[in-house]
């Protein structure tokens, strides 16, 4: 079974002049415009193109959505009356404008773990329009999250889904190489997460493999040159893609154990992933043999967790817990507390043990 979900997405360099014709095709009146600190330029641009459906702004965003930001955020949307948001940035940006879309409306959600058909985009609410500076996937999914003392709570709802992507790769182009290869290391677990939750399906799996190969390529070429724009538009294309399967895979063992390691220990959300991933898939990969071959040709390796971990590597993510600051009575702590989940091996204490002794020394798998 597979749920295609709605959405339209637009591509190519020099898309954000496409935004206002977007809105405007969208039908909404009142537009707030919401970017993170490095994409101000961007939001000027876009605030022009919308004249007078320009309803405010919001210039920077905190990580995780903190719940005082999105509540803020709420208040200013309802009192300037607005009817849509263009989010310009990364899944902080894209995230707070979801948490103000979950709200706009009165449908119920439900817990993350995939696609449901609950709600409907927009939901007669809020819509968003989601223009990405990074790959880290938000603007695909229909998954929310917001953060309160401490405590990140997510769930899967419809009426956050963005409703027009505008993927302009020029907007990535500056982003920090040591950033890019963070943000593609949290794409590529979406991908290779994808083939072994117990949503997965063949659709995805194809999409997921495309995302691999496309990350692991432009990666490789913007370590070379990292202001080339078809290697920039490589990595949002793979980015594109790898939302798309977390968003109909959901998520499994590997994204619960980052979370678990990112909300208990502070880790940084796309670093953990580089350090646990490889040893996810050591443990995962040959439960789905079919998978496996395949995102080992994207990857082009024959050993998908050594080979992602060499890719981590080369791009100069950590791929030690211990180099993240987690420290070894920490890493068992997290072993003994970790609540087991759905996963092609029974998940015991000892397989989350090994999964997250080897992640903390960077044992290469
Ligand atoms: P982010 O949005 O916080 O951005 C990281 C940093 O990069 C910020 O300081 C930002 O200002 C800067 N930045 C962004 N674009 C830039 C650019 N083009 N040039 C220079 N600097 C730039 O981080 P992120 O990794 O994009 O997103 C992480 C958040 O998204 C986490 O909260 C994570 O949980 C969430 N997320 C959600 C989903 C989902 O489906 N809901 C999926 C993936 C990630």
């Amino acid at each position: 079974m597979h749920t295609f979900l709605p959405g339209r997405v637009v591509f190519g360099a020099g898309a954000l002049e496409r935004v206002g014709a977007e809105v405007e095709a969208l039908g909404v009146r009142r537009v707030l415009v919401i970017a993170t600190n490095s994409a101000r330029a961007a939001a000027d641009a876009v605030q022009t193109q919308l004249g007078d459906r320009f309803a405010g702004r919001i210039d920077g965003v905190a990580q995780h959505v903190p719940t005082e930001a999105a509540e803020q955020s709420r208040t200013q949307a309802r009192e300037s009356n607005a009817d849509a948001i263009v989010a310009i940035g990364g899944g902080s940006a894209i995230g707070l404008a979801k948490a103000i879309a979950l709200t706009s409306s009165p449908q119920q959600s439900s817990a993350t773990g995939g696609a449901t058909t609950e709600g409907s985009v927009g939901g007669g609410g809020v819509v968003v329009v989601a223009v990405p500076t990074t790959y880290a996937g938000s603007e695909m999914t229909p998954v929310w999250g917001e953060t309160a003392a401490g405590r990140k709570s997510t769930g899967v709802d419809l009426r956050v889904l963005p409703r027009v992507v505008v993927y302009d790769p020029m907007l990535s182009r500056g982003l920090p190489v040591k950033v890019t290869a963070a943000s593609v290391a949290n794409a590529i677990a979406h991908c290779v997460e994808a083939v072994w939750t117990p949503k997965a399906d063949p659709f995805t799996e194809v999409v997921a493999a495309e995302g691999l190969r496309a990350l692991a390529g432009g990666m490789r070429e913007v370590l070379a040159t990292p202001d080339d724009l078809d290697a920039r538009g490589k990595l949002m294309y793979g980015a594109c893609l790898a939302g798309s399967a977390l968003a109909t895979a959901g998520t499994g063992l590997h994204h619960k154990l980052c979370h678990l390691l990112g909300g208990t220990y502070n880790l940084p959300h796309a670093e953990t992933h580089a350090a646990v991933l490889p040893q996810v898939a050591r443990v995962n990969a040959s439960s789905v043999p079919q998978a496996k071959a395949r995102l080992e040709a994207a990857l082009g390796t024959t050993d998908l967790a050594a080979g992602l971990f060499d890719l981590f590597q080369a791009a100069g993510v950590p791929t030690s817990l211990r180099d993240l600051g987690l420290t070894e009575a920490q890493a068992e702590e997290a072993a003994r507390t970790f609540q087991p989940t759905d996963n092609p091996i029974p998940v015991t204490e000892g397989l989350v043990r090994e999964i997250l002794s080897r992640a903390w020394a960077g044992t290469r798998p």
